[in-house]
């Protein structure tokens, strides 16, 4: 976990998602964090998947798998297993205010914590539990993803002009509170595309590190047989 350096925060960012599987989309966010703020901790932090959602391929344990094998190669990634570990729902408010405690007990109260997500998922985060609590635990930061936009009318998109920061350089400073855009290069890649490529019998490959397609090929994830 984060540890405060020359009077700077500590700076804890985590991705969530479901990771069914884990993609180069995922992985270039992480680096692109890093390349903004390379002292910055990542947590891949995997959900389940909520009841009224189809029911995944890979089993949770093989979700956190793929995982661990990509942040076992970059010492920056950790998993963070807590929500498959849960028997109730997971909700990411519940989550950020246990990690917001952690950094208190671990000295670091005032580390800048970061939620990261695609602009698909921030578009919904009005259906999320609790969802204008959030900003009182953590920083929001969005990242562009093909096919979807920052909102710009609702109450998701008054939400972030409420919250929004002027310049993201400054993010670091705010160990919660803050909205922010980052722009990178977007991949079109999603978990749908790839589980959808497996099950028709093409490759995924070039999507997703290799390691994670020996994985799916090894396990048998996701229907057909991959001709890779
Ligand atoms: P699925 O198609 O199963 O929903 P996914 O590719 O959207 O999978 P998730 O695990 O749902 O992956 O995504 C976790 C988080 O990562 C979300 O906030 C999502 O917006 C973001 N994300 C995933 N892929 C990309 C991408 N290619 N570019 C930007 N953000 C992404
Ligand atoms: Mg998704």
């Amino acid at each position: 976990m984060s540890v405060s350096t020359n009077g700077k925060k500590a700076m804890h960012i985590v991705l969530g998602g479901t990771f069914d599987p884990v993609h180069f989309g995922h992985l270039r966010m992480t680096q692109e964090m890093l390349n903004r703020f390379p002292t910055a901790k990542i947590s891949l932090m995997p959900a389940a998947y909520p009841p009224h959602r189809p029911q995944p391929g890979a089993s949770p344990q093989q979700r956190i798998e793929m995982l661990q094998l990509v942040a076992g190669k970059y010492p920056q990634l950790t998993v963070d297993n807590r929500e498959l570990q849960r028997k109730e729902p997971s909700y990411s408010v519940v989550t950020l205010r246990e990690i917001r405690h952690e950094l208190e007990q671990k000295g670091v109260g005032d580390a800048c914590l970061v939620f990261l997500m695609g602009t698909d998922a921030f578009a919904k985060l009005n259906e999320w539990y609790q969802w204008q609590e959030l900003i009182k635990l953590t920083n929001i930061l969005v990242v562009g993803r093909p096919s979807s936009q920052l909102p710009t009318e609702g109450e998701v998109a008054e939400f972030y002009q409420n919250f929004a920061i002027e310049d993201l350089e400054s993010l670091p400073q705010h160990s919660f509170g803050k909205v922010g855009f980052c722009q990178m290069p977007q991949l079109d890649i999603s978990s749908t595309y790839i589980r959808e490529q497996i099950n028709q019998g093409f490759s995924p490959r070039f999507l997703l590190p290799d390691g994670i397609l020996e994985y799916i090929n090894q396990h048998g994830l996701y229907g057909l047989n991959p001709k890779s």
